[in-house]
């Protein structure tokens, strides 16, 4: 069953009478159009008994076309009032739609409210955001094949990054090394902003990478991933630039051995919780477990704000097409920070990650 037929057959069991999806990720998800609209107006409609329409801004249309969308699109000039066109078009299918499906996690109140006026009696009983989320929840064998082919930009990524390391380069100098040389091979677009955090830096887990020029003898964090067709990569290597103290070293092992642990645990039935368990109480053992400050993962797909969340609390049992990302970290301020993450996906007994890069710690040469 594809995507859009599943949402078509919770419309017939809810008894809806049209679904209208705003957020382009998951009109991406539908149809296979990817665009940000930023303020114009780009919608799916979903029916029960009905083939579904894209309405767009005319200068999408051929677009859409391009991609083979085999139902109707229609387009709306700048100065035209889109929901009087949408009603328009809905009015062919439906004269009267009552009991509507938006999803609540994304739909404006303005776009709400614009609907609500060519509608009046509308009732807006349906959700579809927690369905929409349940439904990415386990991705298909076409969509695992591009998180792959994502991965494998984002292993080229660090092998780039890797060898463009050498004294008197800075933070951004490297992030800037790594995006043209992805640019070069036609990858276009960064899942997120490249973060490349150097010693005492690496040690706040987010922001973003400085002027600052990367010492020797300090460890460097790299957490990149790369969009490829509409599904994107997450992963972090921390490496050492040339031959690193003791402490560096005994925090980059316990991390590595966090990670590898809920890594082999991963299989179908496992909880969620139990894989952040796992490895938190690695870093707890150690003795450095108030470093350890988020959650172990989160769900990926088609960005990095799916589900599962894979953190204490989530007793959700795995499944095999899950994917999401294992990343503990341990952040010691004014010292440093590692961090190691792969995303990987749920098979029948246990898992496969989608980047391949080495995780033993890794000594580049000074140069
Ligand atoms: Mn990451
Ligand atoms: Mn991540």
């Amino acid at each position: 069953m594809s995507h859009l037929d599943e949402i078509q057959q919770w419309l017939v069991e809810k008894h809806l009478d049209i679904a209208y999806i705003s957020d382009f990720r998951n009109i991406a998800y539908f149809t296979g159009f990817e665009s940000d609209p930023i303020e114009r107006v780009l919608a799916l409609f979903i029916f029960p008994d009905h083939e579904p329409f894209i309405f767009a801004p005319a200068l999408e249309v051929e677009s859409v076309k391009k991609v083979g969308w085999k139902y109707p699109v229609y387009g709306y000039l700048d100065h035209e009032n889109p929901y009087a066109l949408i009603k328009e078009h809905i009015d062919k299918i439906n004269k009267n739609p009552e009991n509507w499906a938006i999803e609540k996690g994304n739909l404006t109140v303005e776009r709400y409210e614009s609907i609500k006026n060519q509608y009046p009696n509308a009732k807006f009983i349906g959700d579809l955001t927690p369905i929409i989320e349940k439904e990415k929840l386990i991705k298909t064998p076409d969509e695992i094949k591009k998180l792959e082919i994502a991965g494998q930009w984002a292993d080229f990524a660090f092998e780039t990054g890797f060898n463009a390391l050498k004294k008197n380069l800075s933070e951004q100098d490297i992030v800037a090394e790594i995006q043209y040389a992805l640019m070069k091979k036609g990858i276009m677009h960064m899942s997120f902003d490249t973060i490349i955090k150097s010693g005492k830096n690496a040690a706040d887990p987010h922001g973003a990478p400085t002027k600052d020029l990367i010492q020797p003898h300090e460890m460097v964090l790299f957490d990149l991933g790369v969009v490829y067709d509409g599904y994107i990569s997450d992963a972090t290597r921390t490496v050492a630039f040339g031959e690193i103290d003791d402490k560096q070293k005994d925090i980059y092992k316990v991390c590595l051995e966090a990670q590898l642990a809920a890594q082999d645990a991963v299989k179908p039935g496992i909880p969620a919780s139990k894989l952040d368990e796992i490895a938190r109480n690695i870093i707890d053992k150690a003795g450095y477990g108030e470093y350890f400050i988020h959650r172990l993962g989160h769900g990926m797909g088609q960005s990095e704000h799916e589900f599962p969340s894979i953190m204490e609390g989530n007793d959700m049992e795995l499944k095999p097409g899950m994917c999401f990302s294992i990343e503990p970290g341990i952040y010691i301020p004014g010292f440093a920070g590692v961090r190691i993450e792969d995303c990987v996906h749920v098979t029948e007994n246990g898992c496969k990650p989608f980047t391949h890069t080495s995780k033993d710690l890794k000594i580049i040469p000074i140069k």
